[in-house]
Order: structure tokens, then C-alpha cells, then sequence
């Protein structure tokens, strides 16, 4: 079985860093530095099939807030993720995805899950649950909204990440 390539996308400081750590390490960091991108290989068991992930932390888009190409010609599964406490980080997803739509042709090579972090915060919330549902089925793929402070929830984004890649992955092999 090859590594699945999962690739956590969102504008700066919407909890990227965070959600990996919590699903890697298993708890909250207050700070992380903004520029490191990290890349993690972790094996993980999904409705008792186990897999192993490499999981890219990208850091540092462009002054367009493009991300660069190879970690969307790479991945296979991606966490979209914005924070429900920041629209413009909502509106900049709709660019990244776009971005990443472009890059992979069609749906047929990707599988996506849209993240909104933060969920604590729900007191300031500035993107609503059904703005952020919305905007993932017209991408086609499943919605959440979680806290990276919530290890349950950071977990359930991810298996439903891995259920929808092997979705697609037995689709492709019995056309
Ligand atoms: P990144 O730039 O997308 O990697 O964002 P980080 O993971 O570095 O997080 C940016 C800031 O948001 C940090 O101060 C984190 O502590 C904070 N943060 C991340 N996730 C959450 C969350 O779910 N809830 C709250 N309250 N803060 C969060
Ligand atoms: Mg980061």
C-alpha cells in the first residue's frame, strides 16, 4: 500500500499547524512558527484499515495567495480549511480551491474535506455553518467544523478524509 498524500490547505493562521499537531502529536499548541512547513508520515487505522499518511503542513503562500503548484500536483486528499472567525480567510479559500482545481484537471484526482477551524470561538464568528456547507458541496466533498483544541474533532476531519479518498479510489478501480 503507498503512503496516502494528504496536504493541509488555508490562508496563514487559521489553524493548519495546529490540526497537524493535534492529530500528530495529540495536543494544542498555543504558538507555532508561521513559516515552518513540516511534513509528517504517520500510520493511522480508519474503520479498522489501517494506512499510513504523509501529511504536509504548507506554510508561506504568495503575495496572491497562490500555494505552489507541487503540493497540489502531489496530494491526493486535502483538509480546506478556514477560519469561521475570519471571512476573508473563507474567501481566500474559495481562491485556493479554485487554485487547486485548476492544478488537478477534475475531481477525479482529488479528494477534499472543508475544514472550518476554530470552532471555539463560535462568540466570534464572521462565516456562518451554512456559508461554509454551501461552499463544500459546490466543491463536491464533505463539511466540518472543528477546534484544533479538540482532538475527537481533528480526528474525525481526517477519517472522513480517508473514507473519501478510498471512496474514490475503489470508483476508479471497478470503471
Ligand atoms: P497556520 O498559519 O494556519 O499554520 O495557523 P497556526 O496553526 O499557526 O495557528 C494560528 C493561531 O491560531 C495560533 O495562535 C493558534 O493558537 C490559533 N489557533 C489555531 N487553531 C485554533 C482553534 O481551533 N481555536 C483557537 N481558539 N485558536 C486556534
Ligand atoms: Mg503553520
Amino acid at each position: 500500500m503507498p503512503d496516502i498524500p494528504v496536504v493541509l490547505l488555508g490562508s496563514g493562521a487559521v489553524g493548519k499547524s495546529c490540526i497537524a499537531i493535534q492529530y500528530i502529536q495529540g495536543h494544542f499548541v498555543d504558538r507555532y512558527d508561521a513559516t515552518i512547513e513540516d511534513v509528517y508520515r504517520k500510520p493511522v487505522e480508519v474503520d479498522n484499515t489501517p494506512a499510513v499518511l504523509t501529511i504536509v503542513d504548507t506554510a508561506g503562500q504568495d503575495a496572491f495567495g497562490a500555494v505552489r503548484d507541487q503540493y497540489l500536483k502531489r496530494g491526493q486528499g486535502f483538509l480546506l480549511i478556514y477560519s469561521i472567525a475570519d471571512s476573508e480567510s473563507f474567501q481566500n479559500l474559495k481562491r485556493i480551491y479554485a487554485q487547486l482545481l485548476r492544478t488537478k484537471g477534475d475531481h477525479s484526482q482529488m479528494s477534499c474535506i472543508v475544514v472550518g477551524n476554530k470552532l471555539d470561538l463560535a462568540a466570534q464568528r464572521a462565516v456562518s455553518y451554512d456559508e461554509g456547507k454551501m461552499f463544500a458541496s459546490h466543491a463536491k466533498c464533505p463539511f466540518m467544523e472543528i477546534s484544533a483544541k479538540n482532538r475527537g474533532q481533528v480526528e474525525e476531519a481526517f477519517a472522513v478524509l480517508v473514507r473519501s479518498i478510498r471512496d474514490k479510489q475503489s470508483a476508479t478501480s471497478s470503471s
